[in-house]
């Protein structure tokens, strides 16, 4: 048997008044979706446990059935996996976003999605100011900050606060003087830096600060094989899936092109899942752009990220695993909602759909928040999940 876990990350929302009170997922046309809902079984997962952030570090974590209560020690660790950084003992790794401020207020989480090239340059200028210069350029505003102390510091993800004042939410607690201070060491050398003047003069947003957040120790965590018996491969653009892949012991698999952005190579990412079960028994493929569209609060981008994941994604997989001899089962489903009306993550549990060898269908007609309330699997912890499906 072969197992494929879809994940169109931030998918779910809620009704928007715009769309006639429907959902991004309902309002996106999604035969691909629907057909697996159709012929499968639905159900509501709770993804974040009570507690915990309703980040995507969390919700991947529950989904590969990984209880965050034993296992998430914070999100920077996992993407220093993905990035190839070795935490020692006393390491703290942190997420050091670039982001625009302006007039104090966070204009944009992402520095306007700068490239990974922009950022590495301004990587480069900024290491002098850091300990021990542990500073790792990643993908676009996605950065790495390796500290000796910190951990003690509460820090807030800047995208929960687009569009507000920052000075409410710089970090607070026992560790934050040491941060605070390296956020504002980086503003003068960011402001004066070739790569955004030559942002500002394109018109696009500069990243004239350093944000950072997500810090912990490494984590220790079995791996998927030891979980379930299963030898798998993670394929996602993003570090944070990939550094979880790593941990959890997958074939982390690199896709040419692959941006978590809507821009991605969906068909390379497909194609890339179809060859790793010629070998191993289990794909998880993410796809980061419905979560982005979310978060700038673009309702048309969602239902477009939404609709290209289903046309080139889910139906591409279907097709392929139809082609070969083995069975399989599929589960598709979000991470978590990132509804436009908040530009952030919610807790709501999710939708998911199951489907393939073994699995009997349910009611339902199509792949959505409202459907899947009415599913045959009722509310699940998401952190069984895998564990059902691999049964
Ligand atoms: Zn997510």
């Amino acid at each position: 048997m072969k197992y494929v876990v879809l994940l169109g990350d931030g998918m779910a929302d809620l009704p928007i008044p715009a769309l006639q009170g429907k959902t991004p997922l309902q309002a996106a046309s999604t035969p691909n979706m629907d057909l697996l809902a159709k012929q499968g079984r639905c159900g509501l997962a709770r993804t974040v446990p009570d507690g915990f952030p309703p980040g995507s570090d969390v919700a991947n974590l529950s989904v590969m059935g990984y209880l965050p209560q034993k296992y998430y020690t914070g999100r920077a660790p996992l993407e220093a996996a993905a990035m190839g950084v070795h935490l020692d003992n006393g390491d703290i790794a942190f997420r050091c976003n670039f982001v625009t401020v302006e007039d104090g207020i966070m204009s944009d989480y992402s520095a306007g999605h700068i490239t990974s090239e922009e950022g590495r340059a301004l990587i480069e200028a900024l290491k002098p100011l850091m300990p021990e210069q542990r500073l790792y350029a990643g993908v676009s505003y996605r950065n790495l900050l390796v500290l000796k102390a910190g951990a003690r510091a509460v820090c807030t993800p800047p995208h929960d606060i687009s569009d507000q004042v920052i000075d409410g939410h710089l970090p607070r607690g026992q560790d934050a003087d040491l941060l605070i201070e390296l956020m504002q060491a980086a503003r003068p050398v960011l402001a004066k830096h070739p790569v955004n003047l030559k942002r500002i003069a394109e018109g696009k947003k500069p990243a004239n600060m350093i944000w950072l957040w997500g810090q912990g120790p490494r984590p220790a965590m079995p791996t998927f094989q030891e979980l379930y018996g299963l030898k798998g491969a993670m394929i996602s653009a993003v570090d944070l899936l990939r550094g979880i892949g790593k941990y959890a012991g997958l074939e982390v698999i690199e896709v040419p092109g692959a941006t978590g952005n809507i821009d991605t190579n969906y068909e390379g990412k497909v194609e890339a899942a179809l060859l790793a079960l010629k070998t191993l028994d289990f794909v998880y493929l993410h796809v980061e752009a419905p979560d982005e569209a979310g978060h700038e609060g673009k309702m048309d981008e969602k239902i477009k990220a939404i609709e290209l994941f289903d046309q080139r994604v889910v139906g591409p997989v279907i097709e392929g695993l139809r082609r070969q001899s083995e069975d399989w089962r599929v589960l598709l489903m979000p991470d978590h909602a990132t509804p436009i009306a908040i530009k952030t993550h919610s807790r709501d549990p999710v939708p998911f759909a199951m489907m393939g060898k073994g699995i009997e269908a349910d009611e339902s007609s199509g792949f959505s928040e409202e459907e899947a309330k009415r599913g045959g699997f009722g509310l699940v912890e998401a952190t069984k999940l895998v564990g059902m499906m691999a049964k």
